[in-house]
């Protein structure tokens, strides 16, 4: 059976992704890792996502993965990027950091507010043969655009102010299921199914 770590200390992202490993590979067992968080000190969401999984890998030895993820907005050059959790300042939660960007973008006319969330997933596999972990990285992106408002209250962090093209309404507002299939994170994780069968074979 595929035994995996996700290292994740965010609630929101770990449910999410208990319910697209469930059914993208229903024989997978997940465990939640445990140990210290590492510094994100990489300048891209893949850095920060293997930083992620190799400190668990590091602490626990098994195969471990780990996402990085965020708002990418176009006006603002892909800002608040790797940044978005602390978009407006290290103790900003989630609120502040929706009515800071929704501020930025006052004045931005509906055609210039385009924006995607931008999730990287990060895979490391220890060898058992004394060779170096096998990395492997993928990218999931889910196009839209910024809201003027706050709408609905599913999900968590940007959900609330992001409209995925082909809706009228914003993440926030879509169900659980409808969010666990469209997401950056899923569409990251449909492109690990193929690796992760390739490494455990189920
Ligand atoms: P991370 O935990 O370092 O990956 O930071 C991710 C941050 O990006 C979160 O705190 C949210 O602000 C934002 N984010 C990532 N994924 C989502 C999502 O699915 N919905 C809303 N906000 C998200």
């Amino acid at each position: 059976m595929t035994e995996l770590i996700l290292a994740s200390h965010n609630a929101h992202k770990l449910s999410e992704f208990r319910a697209i490993v469930a059914q993208a590979l229903p024989l997978a067992r997940l465990e939640e890792y445990e140990g210290p968080a590492p510094i994100e000190s990489g300048v891209t969401f893949v850095e920060n996502a293997l930083i992620k999984a190799r400190a668990a890998v590091a602490q626990d030895g098994r195969p471990a993965f780990a996402d990085d993820s965020g708002i990418a907005v176009d006006v603002l050059g892909g800002s608040p990027g790797i940044f978005s959790a602390r978009w407006g300042g290290a103790q900003a939660g989630d609120e502040f950091n929706r009515r800071l960007l929704l501020e930025q973008l006052a004045d931005v006319p509906d055609e210039h507010r385009g924006a995607e969330f931008v999730a990287a997933i990060a895979l490391v596999v220890p060898s058992t043969d004394g060779a170096a972990p096998r990395e492997h990285t993928v990218v999931g992106r889910w196009p839209g655009t910024i809201a003027r408002a706050e709408h609905g209250t599913g999900g968590f962090g940007y959900d609330p102010i992001f409209v995925p093209d082909g809706f009228e309404v914003t993440s926030a507002e879509l169900t659980a299921q409808q969010k666990n299939e469209l997401s950056h994170r899923a569409r990251a994780f449909r492109a690990l199914v193929p690796i992760l069968i390739e490494e455990f074979g189920s």
